[in-house]
């Protein structure tokens, strides 16, 4: 699989304002974000993205939605609600080749998406 951008964060060659870091996950905040709170949470283990998983990687998956969870606690939106979106290729519009959840609220959020 390719070098990305987050394979950077994560080694910590790229800084990134981290909200939230287990054995299992980073989280940190969006550089262009789309709502109040915009966070991103990446696997340590390196994924591409869903569509590429295997199942070997059903730990790795199910700590991104846990990590998911503990911002939305950190960052004050889990009774208010909050969404997790996880961008899946070139027409699910992920631009960075390494799975990230990114957890959004904070304001309500359109559905559908366009
Ligand atoms: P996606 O389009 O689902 O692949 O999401 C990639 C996300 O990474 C976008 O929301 C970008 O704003 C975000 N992003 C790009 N560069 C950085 C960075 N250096 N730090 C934090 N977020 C970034």
């Amino acid at each position: 699989m390719k070098e990305t951008l987050f394979d950077a964060i994560l080694r910590g060659e790229i800084p990134c304002k981290k909200v939230y870091e287990d054995d299992a996950t980073l989280a940190f905040h969006d550089i262009a974000p789309q709502a109040p709170v915009h966070v991103l949470v990446i696997p340590k283990t390196r994924i591409q993205n869903v569509g590429e998983a295997d199942d070997s990687h059903g730990e790795a998956l199910g700590r991104v939605l846990l990590a998911a969870r503990n911002v939305a606690q950190l960052l004050g939106i889990q009774k208010t609600g909050f969404r997790i979106v996880l961008n899946n290729g070139k027409d699910g519009g992920q631009t960075v080749d390494y799975l990230h959840a990114h957890v959004l609220g904070g304001r309500a959020l359109d559905w559908p998406p366009g």
